[in-house]
């Protein structure tokens, strides 16, 4: 169901999709999208620009993650405005700020180039919402964050039906949806079996286009769940540049 959602609107987006032809266990993976690399397991950076209140749960998310037999991350410290929270070439931003009552939670964008390499991804954690107690709860940052850092890997919802698989890639409030499952490693092998000629990790230099807080610089949604916590939007900044959004929406 997700492979034809995504093939539809793909085709309206103007991708190339000829990699749609994914293996029938590539479930929840996002559009094909994925890091572009020469050998696996390979290394992901991620910068960290989280305040103290987000720390504990970014530095589990990065060592969950790890467990990947296709990718280990690292942490260094982030120099971008937590406000903006700008791409950086071949690595993932991770910020936290008081973004505002602009509806959502959490947002996860990656810049895409050539169809489905992933070039740079950030995530961006809603303070204004998360300081209020309805989600200001140990469960919900942990869930939020370790999905956030999901979609960046090109990982997509294992459901969007309330109902819970024990990952934290799902949408449920099920207090142990907080951590990546085995189905999610197995995922991430999937998405990253083959080897590409090229490789989108690592540092690089250059400015990529970058979408903002307000759903009017988000581009076109292209997906939104049924009960409205979930949307995906695709922004097309010409010469095969896109920034796709992955939106956690408050209730
Ligand atoms: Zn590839
Ligand atoms: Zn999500």
């Amino acid at each position: 169901m997700r492979i034809t959602r995504f093939a539809a609107a793909a085709a309206t987006a103007a991708l190339a999709v000829t990699a749609l032809a994914s293996p029938a266990t590539a479930d929840h993976s996002w559009g094909n999208y994925h890091w572009a690399r020469t050998s696996n397991p390979f290394t992901l950076v991620v910068a960290d620009n989280v305040t103290a209140s987000w720390d504990a749960y970014l530095d589990r998310s990065i060592s969950e993650w790890s467990q990947s037999s296709v990718l280990d991350l690292v942490e260094t410290a982030g120099t971008t405005n937590p406000k903006r929270c700008n791409p950086t070439p071949g690595r993932i931003e991770v910020c936290n700020a008081s973004y505002g009552r602009n509806g959502w939670l959490g947002l996860a964008s990656i810049n895409i180039t050539g169809g489905s390499h992933i070039t740079a991804g950030t995530t961006k954690l809603n303070d204004t919402y998360f300081s209020m107690a309805q989600y200001n709860t140990p469960e919900q940052r942990a869930h939020v964050m370790c999905q956030e850092i999901g979609h960046a890997f090109g990982l997509g919802h294992t459901s969007e039906d309330g109902s819970s698989q024990q990952t934290c890639m799902d949408y449920s409030q099920d207090p142990n949806s907080t951590s990546p499952n085995a189905h999610d490693y197995a995922q991430l092998e999937s998405i990253y079996a083959h080897l590409d000629s090229t490789s989108t990790v690592g540092t690089s230099s250059g400015k990529l286009p970058r979408v903002g807080e307000d759903v009017s610089s988000w581009g076109k949604e292209i997906h939104r769940s049924p009960d409205d916590h979930h949307s995906t939007f695709v922004r097309e900044f010409g010469g095969g540049n896109l920034v796709v959004t992955e939106v956690t929406w408050a209730n």
